[in-house]
């Protein structure tokens, strides 16, 4: 028997607004809707919805700017971005491709529109999501993880119904490569119109679907368009997805993290002395240097 998870809400994309002149998203959370908890360990999601740059011989973005007791995860579905940190690491990411940092103790990043792509201009379409870190593990040593699409999990949709990409987790015995501190679940769901895929999650765990492209109806109840976020109850533990029209669908799911938060701009930390500390360190130059 099918023990369906809920709907709690369909979340229509909030207002969009720049972040640095590169990215122009709607912050889905914590910014408009307080779902910093409800979709703990995921603390932010801000989503550049498709939007057409103009040809730049600027490369488009965002400075140099630190974060300490998080991991930032970009995720790209359109256009290319670049990414330097103060720790040496760089890449360049694509359609479908994952920049998986971690921040812990601290790093200096920037993050930009790839050369070619500025110069070309086009159709850009991101995800960045900010996942929290256990408190035992928020100084844990900065990382880069580059998640090339063809490097993921890749469960086949039997006739040739679509794709799940396993970023992070599990999919039918199918493993994402990302490394993560707490149970995490993330995939990249491309699923062609009236095909449908099943989803079996813990109760307690957080489940969130970003449609990114499409429409989609889930447990046969209720319909959700593009650029709409589904925020799942904590009961029950399984969902069918259907695509009404050939979809993308970004699945987020996992265990929360019940520890207290002290959120300051890019700090995420679990008390106000330990953001004091981020400041303290930040400016001192304990995150190491990155050239603008
Ligand atoms: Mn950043």
């Amino acid at each position: 028997m099918t023990n369906f998870k809920p709907i709690e809400s369909i979340i229509q994309p909030p207002p969009i607004h720049w972040v640095g002149d590169g990215f122009i998203v709607h912050g889905f959370f914590p910014e408009q809707q307080s779902l910093e908890k409800r979709m703990s360990p995921f603390f932010l999601l801000d989503y550049n919805s498709k939007f057409e740059f103009s040809p730049s011989q600027k490369q488009r973005g965002v400075g140099v700017h630190p974060h300490r007791g998080i991991e930032t995860v970009t995720i790209a579905y359109h256009g290319k971005v670049a990414h330097h940190d103060s720790t040496g690491n760089s890449g360049v990411i694509g359609e479908g491709d994952v920049q998986w940092m971690t921040a812990g103790s601290g790093i200096l990043h920037k993050e930009y529109h790839e050369k070619e792509f500025s110069k070309k201009g086009g159709l850009f379409q991101m995800v960045q999501l900010w996942v929290n870190l256990p408190a035992k593990y928020k100084m844990t040593q900065p990382k880069y993880q580059p998640i090339l699409k063809n490097e993921m999990g890749n469960f086949e949709i039997p006739n040739d119904g679509g794709k799940v990409y396993v970023i992070a987790g599990e999919y039918k015995d199918v493993k994402g490569p990302a490394s993560t501190f707490s149970p995490i679940n993330l995939y990249n769901v491309y699923l062609k119109t009236g095909f449908s895929v099943d989803f079996n999650f813990p109760e307690n765990y957080n489940t969130g679907f970003l449609i990114i492209e499409g429409e989609v109806n889930v447990n046969d109840s209720k319909v959700a368009k593009e650029n709409s976020f589904i925020l799942f109850k904590n009961s029950g533990t399984d969902i069918i997805l259907s695509a009404e029209k050939d979809c993308t669908v970004l699945v987020m799911n996992g265990e929360a993290i019940n520890e207290p938060l002290a959120h300051y701009g890019p700090f995420l930390m679990n008390t106000k002395e330990e953001l004091q500390q981020a400041f303290e360190d930040y400016q001192n130059g304990l995150f190491g240097h990155l050239e603008d």
